[in-house]
Order: C-alpha cells, then structure tokens, then sequence
C-alpha cells in the first residue's frame, strides 16, 4: 500500500470514543466491565493499524463507516473472547490417557455428581453429624483407603508429589533415607527425588549402581542417622537388561531388621490388577501393604482415574504424625477433591463396577472392536463433510499410557488418519488446537492422527465438525 493510501486508512480508524458509543458496543457495557470493553477497543484499533503498516492490501473503497463497523465487530470478538473462561474442554484425540498438560484423569459420573453437589452446598466437611462435633475431612476417605488397600490408616493431600514431601518431612528430616540410584526419578515439572528429599530436609544416601542394587548395598549404609528406607517406582521409564533391584520384600526385611520404616511411593497406584487385560503386572497398593511396606503414596489422578491428590497409606503411627505436623495444613484437600475422591474410591468396592464407571479404565481396557467401532463412526462423518478434500482411513496403530505409567506398554489403537489436500498437516493441528472446541492431535508421516482411544462417544459429532471446518 503507498504511503498516502496508508495514511488515507490511518485517518479512517474511529477514535475510542466513537466505538463506545456505537450501539452494540453501548450494550456491551451492561454485561461486561467497561475497563475490558476499552481495553478491547484499544487492542482492535491497534491490530487495524498494525495491519495497515504492515502492508495489508489497500482498501479503497471503504470509508469511515466501514472502519467503525470493522472494528465494532472486532471489539465484540475480543470482549467475548476476554470474558470467555480460559480454562476449557479439550478434545483429547492423542489416544495418550494420562496427559498431565490435558488435566490428567477424567472423572466418573458418580464422581462428577458429587462434586456439584458438593460445591454449591454446605456439607460436613469437618463435622460428625452424630455428635455435633468437629469432625476430621480425612475420615470417609480413610475408612474407604483402608478397607480397599488393608493399610492400618491413611492420609490425602493435594498431589503426591506432597505426599513424598510429607512423609519425608514428618519422618526423616534432619536424618538420613536410603534409596537406589536406579530410583532417583524425574517425574516431570521438577519433581526429582534428590531435588524432593533437599527440600524435606531429609539427607539422600544413594546406593547400588543405576541398574543394580542388593540389600547389602542399603545395610552397608545403615546407621543411627537412618530414618527411612525408600523404594520409589520408576514409573516413566524402565531400565531393561543386567539389572537388579533390590525388591519390597527384601527391603521389608532389612527395616524389620533394624527397626526401619519402609516407604514405597508408588506414582500411579493401582487397585485392581489390569494384567488379564494385555497390560504389565503391576504390584497393587494392597500387596505392597500385605508385603510389609509401612508407608505407601500414589497419585489420585494417574491410573487411580480420580481427581488430583496425593494418597499416603499405612502403619497408623506413621500416619498419625503426619497428621499431627503443620505442613499437613498447607498441603490439605479441598472439599471437591474429598467428595470427588470418595466417589472414585466407592466405585473399587466392586472392581467390575470400577471397571465399567472410571473412564481412565474404560478407556485402558477398551476392546479393539469397539475402538474400530467408534474409529469407523468418526471416519464415516468425517468423509461426509471433507468429501475429496482429504483422504481418511481408519488404520490400526499404537497408543501409549502416559502420566508416568506403563512406560514400555503400547496399547494397540484404531486411528483416524487424514492426509489433507488444500492445507499443509502442521496448519490443520495447529488450526484444530486453536479451534472451539479445541482438539489435540497426533502427527505421524505426514497425516493426522485421531486415536480415538481418548476420544469420548459424545465428542464425535464435534471433533469430526471441527475437522470439518478446518479443511
Ligand atoms: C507421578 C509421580 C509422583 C508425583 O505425583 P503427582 O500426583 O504428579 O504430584 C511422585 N512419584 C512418582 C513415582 C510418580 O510417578
């Protein structure tokens, strides 16, 4: 655009004032702050001229009113765009179940439920209704964590990643804990265990060597500065070949030798064993309690399928004096978190129940047939509305577990592959990531991958429409 015609343009932009006073922007400020309408005003004004300068083609023929009316409705867009919650539903169609960045663990129904009733009511939160008394927030999950794990006592906070912290604190600092080097984990964010146990206060004595370690490296070491023998799940990767780790058995031994306190932070707990699904065996809370452990944490948004909260399980001393230590106050669940997680917890009373109701657990043990039922359902949509703008197949592939679980599993997928014509694969998941609702995908050899894994039943008609739209 020559320099004239950009001042022509410049001229044309309404002033602040005159945008408010259109109508529709007039009405906006019943509904919305005006400081954000002005804001929105401002920030559209500035995008114009940006595009004037910036050499957008010149626009001859519109005068002043139209500018108005461009940025009136530009303004609308930006004040919806301001007041809408930044925090929304996402389409997860990664096939990667446990995606911290995604919010991790869907809840159950019966769980969701309780949350809203929870949330917009008064409740007992730390009342006996029986006595009129203070009552404890930790006493309905502790009854239903005991029965299902067959732990003497248990404890939630916030997030695990507390839970070590707390026990840590509550039971070694100042004093020594004895772990493997194959265990120092890096969970993600910076949950470290060495990083963990400098800010507990507890000192880390390393022992073994990455891939093997015995009970005598962790007895070499033992001293009267010992608080605690921890034995940490290497939850996000595995080391395979010569390798040894000392086990909870052997471990549970050594503490009972020496009047120790054994602690297993599991990362992913689970209750019910998954193997008879195609899946690794995983030790379950309940055996590691039954094998001696005195102190177990698990997270209750990873494969427990519940809302974020760290879980500590075990002997009822132990348990006690983190109860009793002031950290616990800075750490505490909210009442959500508690109805949310006593919800998850009753659905494991019956684990063919827990099965069918926790989708975290649908999904991971989703037959191949009903995902190819659901992979062919999403396709079928999808041709009718790209028609030959793109080319969709249903293909058989991988889907991974993720959050830090079954790091080596690859669960077999029925993927939706689109290879697009009119657009390049990078712009239609950057463009499906952007849209509403907001779809995450995968890339693979130059298509776009749907796992529809993650995909729920009520989300195909939108997913296959925000395809739809895009291509
Ligand atoms: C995930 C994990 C944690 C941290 O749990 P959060 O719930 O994310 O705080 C701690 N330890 C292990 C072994 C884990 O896998």
């Amino acid at each position: 655009m020559s320099k004239r015609a950009e001042q022509r343009e410049l001229r044309l932009l309404p002033a602040v004032d005159e945008v408010l006073r259109e109508g529709r922007v007039a009405e906006l400020l019943a509904g919305y702050p005006r400081g954000m309408v002005i804001e929105a005003i401002r920030a559209s004004l500035a995008g114009e001229r940006r595009l004037i300068l910036g050499g957008a083609p010149s626009n001859k023929d519109l005068e002043q009113q139209d500018f108005l009316d461009l940025i009136v409705t530009k303004t609308l867009a930006a004040v919806e765009q301001s007041a809408s919650a930044k925090l929304r539903p996402v389409i997860n169609a990664t096939g990667v179940i446990l995606h911290t960045n995604l919010g991790r663990a869907l809840l159950s129904e019966r769980a969701r439920q309780a949350v809203g009733k929870i949330a917009s009511s008064y409740s007992n939160l730390e009342l006996e209704l029986d006595t009129g008394r203070r009552g404890s927030r930790y006493a309905p999950l502790e009854s239903l964590l005991t029965s299902l794990t067959g732990a003497e006592a248990a404890l939630v906070v916030n997030n695990n990643a507390a839970a070590v912290l707390l026990v840590l604190i509550s039971l070694a600092q100042g004093r020594e804990v004895i772990v493997s080097r194959g265990q120092l984990v890096e969970i993600g964010g910076s949950f470290r265990i060495p990083e963990v146990m400098a800010q507990s206060g507890a000192r880390l004595v390393e022992v073994g060597a990455t891939n093997r370690t015995y009970p005598d490296d962790y007895q070499k070491v033992i001293n009267e500065n010992t608080a605690l023998l921890l034995h940490v799940h290497t939850s996000n990767y595995q080391i395979i070949g010569f390798t040894r780790e000392t086990t909870i058995g052997e471990l549970v031994d050594l503490g009972r030798a020496f009047s120790l306190p054994v602690m297993s932070d599991l990362g992913s707990g689970f209750l019910v064993d998954l193997s008879r699904f195609g899946l690794p065996r995983e030790p379950l809370v309940q055996e590691i309690i039954a094998a001696g452990a005195d102190i177990v944490t698990f997270s209750g948004d990873k494969l427990l399928g519940g809302p974020q909260a760290g879980i500590v399980v075990g002997r009822k001393h132990y348990i006690e004096k983190m109860k009793k230590h002031p950290l616990l106050r800075a750490i505490r669940v909210d009442k959500m978190t508690v109805a949310a997680l006593e919800a998850t917890l009753q659905e494991y009373l019956d684990q063919d129940q827990a099965l069918q109701a926790l989708p975290v657990l649908q999904m991971l043990t989703a037959p191949i047939s009903l995902l190819e039922e659901k992979a062919v359902d999403l396709a079928g949509r999808l041709r009718r509305l790209v028609g030959d703008k793109a080319e969709v197949v249903v293909e058989q592939g991988v889907s991974a577990v993720g959050g830090g679980a079954f790091p080596t599993a690859e669960l077999p997928a029925m993927m939706v592959t689109i290879a697009p014509g009119q657009i390049s694969v990078g712009d239609l998941q950057a463009a499906l990531r952007q849209g509403e609702p907001a779809v995450m995908s995968r890339v693979q050899d130059g298509r776009l991958i749907l796992d529809v894994r993650t995909v729920r039943e009520h989300e195909l008609t939108e997913l296959a429409e925000a395809v739809g739209k895009v291509i």
